[in-house]
């Protein structure tokens, strides 16, 4: 009967106490912060197991140290730090040491008596903080004490000591205790791998963010049309843009890790020349030559120094360079075109100005001869001129209807022939079935007589012209007996005002305009104008126009 009730009163008491630590459970798995999980421990033990002092200590077995976490003496919290960490002694002497050897928790009803025993180092705290070393001072005030290991994976890492200065501790209040220290140790380590998480996604975030800010650098240099790359201190390519790319037309792949001199034949000359700034400020640029791949580039470029090397950043103004390098030979050429025309017109009229009564018949009729043929030049020159400036601007209609090309080709040569110096003597022949070409007459015409004037000009007098067709187009070549044209001009001479070798003397007069013009008015018509690759001496220019 009372073994019946005390199994009952057990019973209750175990249902109590699992209660308790179900409840203890919920409320430490609500915090959030080590310290918090203290207080709220510390809450929860208040009113179950009567005390003047609990410590919470960590102990960490790779130097053995035994650091305070938190302490309660008396109703105040404590600040932990001012607990110096004590070594854990081996030799078993204290009662935090020997809790923390043995793994197993401990009462000590008889407080005084044990701190007076030799091996162990004991403090005594009062409520103010103030520590005194035990025994040497006076005795301390605790009579009783508990004290329960944590333990993580069956290790001790730190013990719990509950104080008083009042009452003797019983088996089933170290139960009681011990529980509550298992589930405020279970929730030190939820709070601390979430703290741990928190940190680690944190890092993740932040390592991210770099990524991303690198990823848009990264993007922001590809993106911009300046050519950037980083020279290392050793004289190799570190980091080559897509502008560089672009500019040089060198992969980044090709030049990553080799010397600039690589890339730049000129470089060891030139760099002296290349204004490079400290970090931070913004540097001047330098326009150079630099020769790249055979060819000169003018380029704009300045360094700024970096800690991993130099930052060249450049511009391609080989374009620009060229536009101006254009427009001063197009008016030195147009000057000096226009001068020759000029000086005989005005020679002929102030001569028949003059002397004009004394002259004779013969004589003032060449110079009138001279004025009409020089005025015509002139009018040729500034038609030409105006006629480059309207294609430019895109202003040049050209039509689109069917085509007589061999009738175009004879009305051309009868035109020419009329102008025709003695000597010289042009060549027709026409083959049947040439078909109509789609294209403009009048400008077709336009191009034929250029192209059979420059072949007189510069050809030395034999001319044939040949009208065929030509796989889906009418083709007419006009070729000449004369000294040809370099390769290396081959594409050159159909640009504006590109005359080869302009300052042989003997070189006829021209703007350097005409196969520029006929080039641009044949590709409206969607035809083509080239040169034919070299046959047996004498240039071929073939004008290919689509069949109507
Ligand atoms: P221009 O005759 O006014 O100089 P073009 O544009 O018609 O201008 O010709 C450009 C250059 O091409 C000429 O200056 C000349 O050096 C070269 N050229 C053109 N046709 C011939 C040709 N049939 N034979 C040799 N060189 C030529």
């Amino acid at each position: 009967m009372t073994e019946g009730f005390e199994d009952s009163s057990e019973l209750a008491r175990k249902a109590e106490l699992a209660e308790l630590l179900l409840h203890a459970a919920r409320r430490l798995g609500e915090t959030l912060e080590p310290e918090r999980v203290y207080d709220t421990f510390h809450e929860l033990l208040t009113g179950v197991v009567p005390h003047d002092g609990v410590v919470v200590s960590s102990f960490d077995d790779r130097d053995d140290s035994i650091t305070c976490e938190y302490a309660w003496v008396e109703g105040n919290r404590l600040d932990p730090s001012s607990f110096p960490p004590i070594t854990l002694n081996r030799q078993g002497g204290g009662m935090q040491s020997r809790v923390i050897l043995s793994g197993e928790p401990l009462v000590v009803n008889d407080v005084e008596q044990v701190v007076r025993q030799p091996g162990g180092t004991f403090y005594d705290v009062d409520k103010e903080g103030e520590m005194r070393k035990l025994p040497d001072v006076k005795p301390p005030g605790t009579k009783a004490a508990m004290m329960v290991p944590v333990k993580e994976e069956g290790r001790v890492v730190g013990v719990v000591q509950l104080m008083s200065d009042r009452t003797q501790y019983t088996l089933a209040q170290l139960e009681v205790f011990a529980g509550l220290v298992g589930q405020m140790a279970a929730a030190v380590r939820t709070v601390r791998l979430q703290k741990e998480r928190r940190r680690l996604e944190a890092a993740e975030a932040a390592a991210r963010a770099i990524a991303a800010e690198r990823e848009t650098a990264v993007q922001v240099l590809e993106a911009v049309g300046d050519g950037i790359f980083l020279l290392g201190d050793d004289g190799t390519i570190r980091l080559w843009n897509r502008g560089a790319e672009l500019i040089t037309n060198v992969r980044a792949s090709v030049v990553g890790g080799r010397p600039i001199t690589s890339v730049f034949t000129t470089w060891e000359t030139l760099s002296p020349q290349i204004p490079v700034a400290e970090a931070g400020i913004a540097p001047r640029s330098a326009t150079l030559p630099m020769e790249v791949g055979g060819s000169d580039l003018w380029l704009s470029i300045s360094g700024v120094q970096s800690a991993a090397g130099t930052v060249y950043a450049f511009r391609d103004l080989t374009s620009d360079r060229r536009l101006e390098e254009e427009k001063s030979d197009f008016i030195a050429t147009v000057s000096h075109e226009l001068r020759t025309p000029m000086a005989a017109v005005y020679g002929a009229a102030q001569t028949l100005l003059q002397r004009g009564p004394d002259l004779g018949p013969d004589r003032s009729r060449e110079l009138l001869e001279m004025i009409v043929t020089q005025a015509s030049r002139l009018s040729q020159i500034t038609e030409e001129v105006l006629l480059t400036g309207r294609l430019d601007r895109g202003e040049v209609r050209v039509l689109r209807e069917p085509v007589d090309v061999a009738d175009v080709t004879r009305a051309a040569v009868d035109a020419m022939r009329e102008q025709l110096p003695e000597a010289a003597a042009i060549q027709v022949e026409i083959e049947p079935n040439v078909g109509r070409a789609a294209g403009d007459a009048d400008r077709i015409q336009q191009v034929l007589v250029n192209l059979i004037d420059n072949a007189v000009k510069y050809g030395g007098g034999q001319v044939r012209v040949r009208v065929e067709p030509a796989d889906g187009s009418v083709r007419v070549a006009v070729a000449d007996s004369g000294p040809g044209i370099p390769l290396a001009d081959h594409e050159r001479i159909f640009e504006k005002f590109y005359r080869a070798d302009p300052h042989l003397t003997t070189a006829p007069h021209g703007t350097g305009l005409g196969l520029y013009i006929s080039r641009e008015l044949v590709r409206r018509m969607s035809g083509r104008l080239e040169l034919a690759p070299e046959g047996a001496g004498g240039a071929t220019f073939l004008v290919d126009l689509p069949q109507a």
